[in-house]
C-alpha cells in the first residue's frame, strides 16, 4: 500500500466541508474589498524566491522544495505566494489593466519542515496584495479586509498586533542601534542570532530561545528610530486603524520572518490556537516589486494560513444543508419512480440519496441511518396507486403519507425550521 507523503495530508469529508466554508467567506470578503482572484501555477523559476523572498531568509536558506526539471532548469514549489504575485501582475502589466491592481489568490504552498503538529509540508494560504498605493489608508483597509474575513469566520478571542519597521533610508540606523546595544552580548546570543545580526539584525526578534529573551527584551525598538516619513505613516495607519474602530496593540517584536518588509507589519493572532497562535500576517513591501525587475512601486499584503483558520473556526462552521432526505423504494416500479423524484429532490436544492441496489427496506433505512438521512421518503405498491409517498422524520419517528407534489414544500418548510 502507498502512503501520502510525510508532512503532507488528504483533508477528508467531516472536514473538508469546512474548508469549503472557509473558502467560500475569504471569496466573498475578498470580492466585496474589491479583490480579483488570480491563480498562478505552483511551481515557478528557483531565482523567483531567491530574489523576491530573500536570499537570507529560512524559507530560501533551508525549507525550498527545489529541483532540476529534465530540461535543466532550477525551479521551485512556491514557498509563499507574494513572488508569485508580484511576477503576474509584472508580466501581465496588471497595473493597466485593473488601475490599482488588488488581487487575491488561494492554494497550496510548499516548505520542507520538519513535520509536528498544525504543521505541514503543503500548506494552504489565502493571498491579498495591493499594488501602487503608498497612502497609509490602504493599509488601514488591508487590515481592516483581514479583520473582516475573521469576524465572518467567526473566530472569538482574536487580536490584531502592528509594528512598523521603518524603509530602505531609517533601517540602517535602526540595524546599527540594535548591533550597538547589543555589543558584547552578541556572542551569547544563538546560533541563528549571531547568523542574523550579521545579515539582518532586525530578525533577530524572531528569536524564541529562551536563554535569548532577557537580552531581546532590552533592545532598542524601531518605532523609536523611524525617519520622518515612516513616522507619519504610522501615526496614520493608527489613526485610521481607530476611526474604523478596529482595536490593535502596537508590537515592537513585530517584524515577520522576510526580508521584503517595509513601514507596516501586523498580524492577528487567536488564542485558542496555543504558541503557533497567527492567523494571518502581512505588511507593506515597498522595494519587492522593483527588486524582481518591475517599476518603484510599492505594495501591501498579508498570507493567511488557512489551516490556522479551519483550526480556530467555531465547531458547527460550514456544517452542510441540515436535511438529507433518502428515498427508500419496493418493487421495481417504485424504484423508477424513485429515480426520478430523487433526481428533482437534488434539482430542488436539497442533499438526496437512493439504494442502488434494490435490498429490503431494512437494508435501505439502515443505510439512511448511515448518511445522517433526517427525513425517508417510502414508495411502495400502496403509495404508488395512490400518488402518495410515506415521509418519516427520523428525528422524531413520527411518519404519515403525503401527496408526491407536496413532498418539495414540507421539506423546505423542515428545511426552514432546522
Ligand atoms: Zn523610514
Ligand atoms: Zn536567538
Amino acid at each position: 500500500m502507498i502512503s501520502a507523503i510525510r508532512g503532507t495530508r488528504d483533508i477528508l469529508p467531516g472536514e473538508v466541508e469546512r474548508w469549503q466554508h472557509l473558502e467560500a467567506i475569504a471569496r466573498q470578503v475578498c470580492e466585496r474589498y474589491g479583490c480579483a482572484e488570480v491563480r498562478t501555477p505552483v511551481i515557478e523559476r528557483e531565482e523567483l524566491f531567491e530574489k523576491g523572498t530573500g536570499q537570507a531568509t529560512d524559507i530560501v536558506q533551508k525549507e525550498m522544495y527545489s529541483f532540476t526539471d529534465k530540461g535543466g532548469e532550477r525551479v521551485t514549489l512556491r514557498p509563499e505566494a507574494t513572488p508569485s504575485l508580484v511576477r503576474a501582475y509584472l508580466e501581465h502589466n496588471l497595473e493597466q489593466a485593473m488601475g490599482v491592481p488588488k488581487i487575491y489568490s488561494i492554494g497550496p504552498m510548499f516548505r520542507y519542515e520538519r513535520p509536528q503538529k498544525g504543521r505541514y509540508r503543503q500548506f494552504h494560504q489565502l493571498d491579498v496584495e495591493v499594488f501602487g498605493i503608498k497612502d497609509p489608508m490602504v493599509d488601514a483597509d488591508v487590515i481592516d479586509l483581514a479583520w473582516r474575513l475573521v469576524q465572518e469566520l467567526g473566530i472569538q478571542g482574536v487580536e490584531l498586533i502592528i509594528n512598523s519597521v521603518g524603509c530602505r533610508r531609517c533601517r540602517p540606523v535602526f540595524n546599527a542601534a540594535l548591533l550597538a546595544a547589543l555589543g558584547d552580548d552578541l556572542p551569547r546570543l544563538c546560533a541563528d542570532c549571531q547568523r542574523r545580526a550579521a545579515t539582518n539584525p532586525l530578525r533577530i526578534f524572531d528569536c524564541k530561545v529562551p536563554a535569548d529573551q532577557p537580552i531581546i527584551d532590552a533592545l532598542p525598538h524601531s518605532a523609536d528610530y523611524l525617519c520622518e516619513e515612516c513616522r507619519t505613516h504610522f501615526d496614520a495607519v493608527r489613526r485610521h486603524l481607530q476611526t474604523l474602530n478596529i482595536p490593535f496593540r502596537p508590537s515592537h517584536r513585530l517584524v515577520r520572518g522576510l526580508d521584503y518588509y517595509t513601514r507596516t507589519t501586523f498580524e492577528i493572532l487567536a488564542s485558542s490556537l496555543g504558541a503557533q497562535n497567527a492567523l494571518l500576517g502581512g505588511g507593506r513591501y515597498d522595494g519587492l516589486v522593483k527588486e524582481l525587475g518591475g517599476p518603484d512601486r510599492v505594495g501591501i499584503g498579508f498570507a493567511a494560513g488557512l489551516e490556522r483558520l479551519v483550526l480556530a473556526m467555531p465547531e458547527d462552521a460550514g456544517v452542510p444543508t441540515p436535511l438529507v432526505v433518502f428515498v427508500a423504494a419496493m418493487g421495481d416500479a417504485a424504484r423508477d419512480v424513485a429515480l426520478v423524484l430523487v433526481r428533482d429532490l437534488r434539482r430542488a436544492g436539497f442533499r438526496a440519496e437512493i439504494d442502488y441496489e434494490g435490498r429490503s427496506i431494512k437494508a435501505q433505512f439502515k443505510r439512511a441511518d448511515r448518511l445522517g438521512a433526517t427525513h425517508v421518503l417510502v414508495l411502495g405498491d400502496a403509495e404508488l396507486a395512490d400518488g402518495t409517498v410515506t415521509i418519516k422524520d427520523m428525528r422524531t419517528g413520527q411518519q404519515a403519507p403525503v401527496r408526491r407534489q407536496e413532498v418539495f414544500a414540507l421539506l423546505k418548510e423542515a428545511e426552514g425550521a432546522a
